[in-house]
């Protein structure tokens, strides 16, 4: 990189959010960072890459960039029901555009500091713009919430709202403009990790996963890794007024079901647990809707109306030329 890379990094990433683990010994400006786990607890670790023309749109200015770093990064963590602690970010840029990276490392560090994580270090590099966040958090042993823990007669919860990051995209793709745009690409941009709602339910949720593909996709690595399946109510998927205005419930609910993004969390709870999670949740300001139960029959089966249909559990695949629904 050029001759001031030292300076960008001093100037924009050197103090960053805020350890509120309090396990950072020492932070950036050396070879490495040094951490202390807290006694008794593992590491969890994920890495996030976004690429621009794949990821966002060229041109997209720095703070959204940010925050959908950051909380697509985040949200890998809640979905194991890890209390986060620090990251690094590995940035690869194609000029030093102070007036974004101003933007970027401002917004970096409101949510740094909202959420509790420090930045310790990284790699500064020139090229195509590619960012890279790796998150590190803290389960105790044994605790995490995974992928491979459903069990027939679970029932299927999601956070939030589904399908709203799709139809952000779809607004900045075509430059639709109107009454529920600004919301939908705020959904888009500004993913909210489930953190404290993973916490919440880590003691009698089953399995765990965050909706980064789709919830199908997504459901589907939870019934693959516990080999079950799952029966699903689409006429209870929570879809948001702005989506439901938008595009009508046709719309919403494919992409409630298919489009990527949402970053809301999917776990499964065992029946007789039920009164558990109602309590945990009793104060909680984040909506929990149950949408449909685990199976012993293998694959996704939709039910509404007396009717049964099997679906594909199709989702967003960088690699996959039949997986790609966008
Ligand atoms: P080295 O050459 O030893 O790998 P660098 O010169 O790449 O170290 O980085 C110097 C210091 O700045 C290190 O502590 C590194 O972690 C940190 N750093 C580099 N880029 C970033 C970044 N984008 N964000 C945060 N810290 C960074
Ligand atoms: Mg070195």
């Amino acid at each position: 990189m050029a001759v001031d890379e030292f300076e960008l990094i001093r100037h924009y990433f050197s103090d960053l959010g805020n350890d509120k683990s309090g396990s950072v010994r020492l932070s950036v400006g050396d070879d490495c960072a040094i951490i202390a786990p807290p006694a008794g607890y593992n590491l969890v670790v994920s890495i996030d890459t976004m690429v621009e023309g794949t990821h966002f749109p060229k041109g997209t200015p720095g703070d959204k960039v940010a925050s959908r770093l950051l909380g697509a990064a985040l949200s890998d963590l809640a979905a194991m029901a890890a209390v986060p602690a620090c990251f690094t970010l590995a940035l690869t840029l194609p000029e030093t555009d102070n007036v974004w990276l101003k933007a970027f490392s401002t917004r970096l560090s409101e949510l740094a500091s909202q959420y509790g994580v420090r930045l310790v270090g990284g790699d500064t590099t020139k090229g195509p713009l590619t960012l890279s966040i790796q998150v590190h958090g803290w389960t105790k042993p044994g605790k995490a919430l995974l992928r491979s823990g459903a069990q027939p007669g679970d029932r299927i919860f999601v956070t939030g709202t589904l399908g709203d990051s799709r139809g952000g995209l779809e607004t900045i793709l075509k430059h639709i403009t109107g009454e529920q745009v600004p919301y939908l690409q705020k959904r888009f941009f500004n993913p909210e990790p489930r953190l404290d709602t993973a916490l919440l339910v880590s003691d009698f949720a089953t399995s765990a996963i965050d909706i980064s593909d789709g919830l199908l996709a997504d459901l589907n690595h939870i019934l693959v890794a516990s080999r079950v399946g799952a029966m699903l109510h689409p006429a209870e998927l929570p879809v948001s007024q702005s989506l439901y205005r938008w595009v009508g419930e046709k719309q919403a609910r494919e992409w409630a079901l298919g489009g990527g993004e949402d970053f809301e969390l999917c776990f499964t709870v065992p029946l007789l647990s039920e009164p558990k999670l109602a309590w945990a949740l009793r104060e909680h300001d984040v909506a929990v809707t149950c949408i449909g139960q685990i199976t012993e029959t293998p694959g996704i089966v939709l039910a509404e109306e007396g009717k049964v249909w099997s679906v594909e559990p199709q989702g967003y695949n960088h690699f996959s030329e039949k997986g790609v629904n966008r």
